[in-house]
């Protein structure tokens, strides 16, 4: 597909480009953001599967730099890139006022510490540190913990008092293969080596987002990150297609378990240990606690738990609904529409083009075949 189709098809796609951010995905974390204000009282943030870096983008911009993407500061720009579209406003036409309007600009914060990792190379990014390295990888955990601080102790790990980091993002994604199975539990398992990773580097009282694959098990996934989070909502933000399975886990106050500690050597997900302290914690529960508890969160929104009173129910574990949220309002671009664009409009070229994607050598290769062009 060329570009300009695209820019057609993609609304995030084509604002990417006119807004300087490296991906649309961008607007996702803005998104969410704008629904449960992830940056709030935030300094040290790691950043996992994070190329070509536009995540990163938000977090240089909003920690860095001290930039408050209000409600209204990024769809103030996408109001602009509206009446781009309808003629009224002619790409150059704007003032540099325009263009930073709805943007505030507090003062930038102390101590700010961000890493980014992905396999893919990261074009850097002033005050950012960029790893290259496997977040399913155990020695990446060390390798992490010595970005964020270069005299860390090994033998601390997991034990939360001294872990450094306030937000652990992950919108980690595999290479699609079309096996809608085989995806989503590759996607399950990116998710469980970025939990890991969290569990390592969180302070008690920090926050964990993570995209996530919604398949058929998916709500005992929610249950068990509920044993580490007082909070656990999954967040469809509008830029997401609304035809894909992808979702945000957004997980708020961290407070493992008394007496947990993450182990490198026995990471969650691998073997029963996490069925075995959602067992723990559904025991601990009395029925009164557990029977179709329904609460409302922050948010307004209904979390409930519920089981049937069959003794084979109360012997699995009790279901515990996430509650949903769509985010982004009914002004924001639905990313499943396509929009006609003035007829004079050029393309942009994507801002950061992918240095080493995985897809180069079948290029190359494709071209090799083809032999020289006439
Ligand atoms: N958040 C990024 C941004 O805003 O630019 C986009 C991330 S992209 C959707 C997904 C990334 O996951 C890819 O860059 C891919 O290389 C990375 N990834 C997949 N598996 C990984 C792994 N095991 N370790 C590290 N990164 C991984």
């Amino acid at each position: 597909m060329g570009k300009s189709s695209k820019d057609k098809r993609d609304a995030y796609y084509r604002l990417a480009k006119e807004q300087g951010w490296r991906a649309r995905s961008a607007f996702k974390l803005l998104q969410l953001d704008e629904e449960f204000d992830l940056f709030a009282n935030v300094t040290r943030v790691v950043d996992l599967c994070a190329a070509p870096g536009s995540w990163s983008q938000v977090l240089s911009r909003v920690l860095i730099k001290g930039e408050k993407f209000g409600r209204t500061a990024w769809r103030d720009k996408e109001a602009r890139f509206r009446q781009q579209m309808l003629g009224i406003l002619r790409e150059g036409e704007q003032t540099d006022e325009t263009v930073d309007a709805g943007v505030e600009h507090l003062k930038p914060r102390e101590h700010v510490k961000i890493v980014s990792i992905d396999l893919q190379p990261i074009s850097p990014l002033a005050g950012i540190t960029t790893l290259r390295a496997d977040i399913t990888h155990p020695a990446t955990v060390p390798l992490l913990l010595s970005a964020l601080d270069p005299d860390y102790d090994a033998s601390s790990v997991g034990t939360q008092a001294t872990n450094p980091v306030d937000l652990v993002l992950s919108d980690g994604a595999p290479d699609v293969t079309g096996l809608h199975d085989l995806d989503i539990y590759v996607q399950s398992q990116l998710l469980f080596a970025a939990l890991n990773l969290a569990l390592c580097v969180l302070k008690p009282g920090g926050k964990f987002v993570a995209k996530i694959f919604r398949g058929k098990n998916v709500d005992v996934l929610y249950a068990q990150l509920k044993i580490f989070f007082e909070k656990v909502i999954v967040a469809k933000p509008r830029s997401s297609r609304a035809s894909s399975v992808e979702a945000f886990i957004v997980c708020i106050n961290f407070q493992p378990p008394a007496g947990f500690r993450a182990s490198l050597e026995e990471p969650l997900g691998v073997g029963g240990r996490l069925e075995e302290m959602l067992k723990e914690r559904e025991a601990q529960k009395t029925d009164a606690e557990t029977r179709d508890a329904v609460g409302v969160s922050e948010q307004g929104v209904v979390e409930m738990e519920v089981y049937d009173d069959t003794p084979e129910d109360k012997e699995r574990n009790t279901r515990w609904i996430a509650p949903f949220i769509a985010c982004g309002d009914l002004t924001a671009f639905d990313s499943d529409a396509s929009y006609q664009l003035p007829e004079d409009y050029v393309s942009l070229d994507p801002v950061q083009p992918p240095i080493a994607p995985p897809y180069k050598r079948a290029i190359e290769m494709r071209a090799a075949m083809s032999g020289p062009q006439r």
